[in-house]
């Protein structure tokens, strides 16, 4: 009797270790990875978001995005005006607003390579080469150029903080414009803020930005820099 006691206490004792050993192999291995997975693996796949780059007739998409800068630039004969999905866009917004009193012009759209280069040597006649390249691009370089970039009414800062400018920081992406060179990312941008200036990126693209905080650079993961 008391073997079998004794037998049964090993057997137990052996199943209580066991037992033990597999909870606490799979504890820390459960815990720590469920936690620390769920909490990094938004952050990282953002990050590490890859991007296909297409480059046609000289004109370079990102994600089946133009993307013009102080990197990417247009072709000289690159002259098409505003695109229809650009105007139509603005037009849209431009009716939602003056439903909100609020009015909205096109003080320049479109600018071909010349009018761009007789602009950009104005500005750095005026002012230096330096001083011009932070707030007005050189001849090629223009988001004017690709027909999907607008400056609205003054095309200045008296806008800032008025009725208008606000009107465009909060419903600007729901007809596809996002403000292109926000505050606080110059360095990104390579260009200084400029509350009027809009680009056209689609509603989708401009409602998810806005959400993340981006500005295009960031979102499709390039850089702004003259070579
Ligand atoms: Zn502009």
């Amino acid at each position: 009797m008391k073997r079998i006691i004794m037998i049964f206490l090993a057997v137990s004792l052996l199943l209580l270790i066991s037992g033990c050993d597999k909870g606490s192999d799979k504890k820390p291995y459960t815990s720590s990875d469920v936690s620390s997975s769920s909490v990094e693996q938004p952050a990282v796949k953002a990050m590490a978001k890859a991007h296909s780059t297409e480059v046609v007739d000289g004109v370079t998409y990102i994600d089946g995005i133009l993307i013009v800068n102080k990197t990417y630039s247009l072709p000289k004969s690159y002259n098409y005006g505003l695109t229809d999905e650009t105007l139509k866009a603005f037009n849209k917004m431009r009716n939602a607003a003056a439903k909100d009193n609020i009015s909205l012009e096109i003080a320049s759209g479109f600018r071909s390579y010349e009018e761009q280069e007789t602009l950009y040597k104005e500005y750095s006649a005026e002012n230096g080469q330096k001083e011009a390249d932070t707030y007005s691009a050189r001849a090629g370089y223009s988001e004017h150029q690709s027909g999907m970039a607008i400056d609205v009414n003054g095309a200045d800062f008296s806008m800032v903080g008025q009725k208008d400018m606000k009107w465009l920081e909060k419903h600007c992406s729901e007809y596809g414009f996002i403000i292109r060179f926000p505050k606080g990312k110059e360095s990104i941008t390579g260009y200084s803020y400029e509350p009027w200036h809009i680009r056209y990126v689609g509603k989708k693209t401009a409602k998810e930005m806005k959400k993340l905080g981006l500005c295009l650079e960031e979102y499709l993961g390039v850089d702004s820099e003259y070579k």
